[in-house]
């Protein structure tokens, strides 16, 4: 059998920190709720995200897993790390709501689901799915390839036929 190993990954865990702080506000008070590993050993997919069963809880403390496949880490630029890792943070809900703030009651604050109750957390699919080769036979045909196609526009790159294979890649 094909060997399998999975060792906490500091390095992803910092990288993390610095994407939560920017771009996910639910996150900010639960990383340490968030197991960060790398898996040696062939995988389909580059990085994965996964809410914790309740003996991987047991077992690990952690409400939350992020696993990235260690050929696909090793083989990635600065950005791409970024990309991988910001991707699957976006895997991750939580149970919010909007209350009046205690300090000025006029305005109203999210708040969220306590970190270490399990029932805060979810785990959402991608906004968008294809084939990469249907998108390389008729390129972003789908209304919400297209917004997806915009929101990618936006952001400071092309995407190419290679980024569409890696993007796909990512679980
Ligand atoms: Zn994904």
């Amino acid at each position: 059998m094909a060997f399998v190993g999975f060792e906490e990954s500091h390095e992803v865990r910092q990288l993390a920190k610095s994407l939560i702080d920017e771009h996910h506000p639910h996150l900010k008070d639960a990383i340490e709720h968030i197991g960060f590993y790398i898996r040696e050993g062939s995988s389909k997919w580059a990085g994965k995200a996964k809410k914790c069963t309740a003996f991987e809880r047991h077992m690990t403390d952690y409400m939350l897993f992020v696993f990235v496949n260690k050929e696909s880490w090793k083989a990635m630029n600065k950005k791409q790390r970024a990309a991988l890792v910001d991707h699957e943070l976006c895997h991750f809900t939580r149970v919010k709501w909007e209350e009046p703030d205690p300090k000025d009651a006029r305005n109203w604050i999210t708040v969220y689901g306590p970190a270490d109750d399990p029932d805060s957390w979810g785990i959402r699919e991608h906004d968008v799915e294809e084939f990469s080769e249907i998108i390389e036979r008729h390129g972003l045909w789908d209304t919400g390839i297209e917004s997806f196609a915009a929101v990618v526009r936006e952001a400071d790159h092309q995407l190419n036929i290679d980024d569409v294979n890696r993007i796909t890649r990512v679980k």
